[in-house]
């Protein structure tokens, strides 16, 4: 396969805002995006990480001044040109549009636009469901105040541009989604109105706001990610697992409703096989590719084991840092290159079918699933 991969262009379909040029030289904030790890976690254990040396040999690279220290970073990044830096880091990525889940984003993020100039790449907002839920709860004295108004942002959400939406249940009360009823979920919203909490994590009324939520997305064929496995230091890893989500699915993708599973490792290989037996579910591989510096080939081909190449997408789930971006581009297509090259698939298939597929999963598949709308 004579394919250079470098060339392909990137849709990142999940990832967060970066900083603006007022935090440029913020090498803490570099050093803990490397990993999911909460505040506290020492320092000295992060810098002896596998991804570190890729993170300094990337600021040497796009600075041109070599850093081999976590100490030596900081002046570095201060001296440089920020716009041409991150510009640089994510146009040698290809990077061509950036879906950003806006529902996290870094202190001070620039806006969508601005990132658009900052890093050269259109960017399209995914609407977080919880955030709609938690954004309308102030001002809303009663449940059924409450639902229509949430009912009324969802329901606009492709004519305001959004292009998907996200679910974080699977860290507030797990992915064992079902449906709740009408009355039982207003029970729930009283507990939460009497409470003196902005933050939505009952269960029932978590279950209520996305189950029901589905078919409004599906009408508009905007995608439901959600969050899954790895990620967010506040998860509780064994309720992230996607095949609590069987039911969920089996309900809403016959509806027409795409389910995209997030990160999924380490159950990147049960939501390969999701994908494989279910109409209407998709998956990727980020933040283990890029945290997991030395296993991204082995995960890459794990998750392909069943799965379609028209399921599998490209995304990093990078956030704050331009260089975590570029260096989960590297990692990604070295280990889809090489998934592609295994002796098994070039004896039984082309080199126009392997890059084909190569092309699904870096752009094709995203555009697709979240760009085109069906009549
Ligand atoms: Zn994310």
């Amino acid at each position: 396969m004579d394919t250079d991969f470098l060339q392909i262009p990137l849709i990142d379909h999940h990832c967060h805002a970066i900083v603006g040029p007022n935090r440029q030289a913020d090498t803490e904030a570099l050093l803990r995006v490397t990993s999911e790890a909460p505040h506290g976690y020492p320092v000295e254990d992060l810098l002896e990480r596998a991804i570190w040396p890729a993170v300094l040999t990337y600021v040497s690279r796009y600075s041109g001044h070599v850093v081999a220290s976590y100490e030596e970073l900081g002046p570095v990044l201060q001296d440089v040109d920020y716009a041409t830096y991150c510009k640089a880091l994510f146009h040698d990525a290809r990077f061509e549009q950036l879906f950003i889940d806006t529902g996290f984003a870094p202190a001070g993020a620039p806006s969508l636009g601005e990132i658009g100039r900052l890093t050269g790449a259109k960017t399209r907002p995914i609407l977080r469901l919880e955030s709609v839920a938690e954004a309308v709860f102030k001002e809303s004295s009663s449940f059924s105040q409450w639902w229509e108004s949430v009912q009324f942002k969802v329901g606009q959400a492709r004519a305001n541009g959004y292009v998907g939406a996200k679910s974080i249940a699977a860290y507030r009360s797990g992915l064992a989604l079902h449906g709740v009823s009408y009355a039982d979920a207003e029970r729930a919203f009283a507990v939460w109105k009497s409470s003196d909490s902005a933050r939505l994590e009952d269960e029932r009324l978590l279950c209520f706001l996305v189950w029901e939520c589905a078919p409004i997305l599906a009408k508009q064929s905007l995608p439901l990610q959600f969050h899954t496995g790895y990620g967010d230091p506040d998860t509780d890893l064994r309720l992230g697992n996607p095949l609590h989500l069987r039911d969920f699915v089996e309900t809403f993708t016959p509806q027409g409703l795409a389910v995209v599973l997030l990160h999924t490792y380490p159950y990147h290989r049960e939501a390969g096989y999701m994908a494989s037996v279910y109409d209407g579910v998709y998956f990727d591989t980020s933040l283990i590719v890029p945290l997991g510096l030395t296993s991204a080939r082995r995960v890459v081909s794990e998750a392909l084991e069943l799965a379609p190449y028209s399921r599998f997408l490209f995304a990093s789930d990078a956030h704050t840092r331009p260089e975590l971006f570029a260096i989960a581009a590297d990692l990604f297509k070295d280990a889809l290159e090489h998934h592609l090259q295994d002796p098994m698939l070039s004896r039984f298939s082309g080199a126009g079918t392997r890059e084909r597929w190569a092309q699904l999963v870096c752009h094709d598949n995203a555009r697709k699933l979240y760009l085109e709308t069906s009549p």
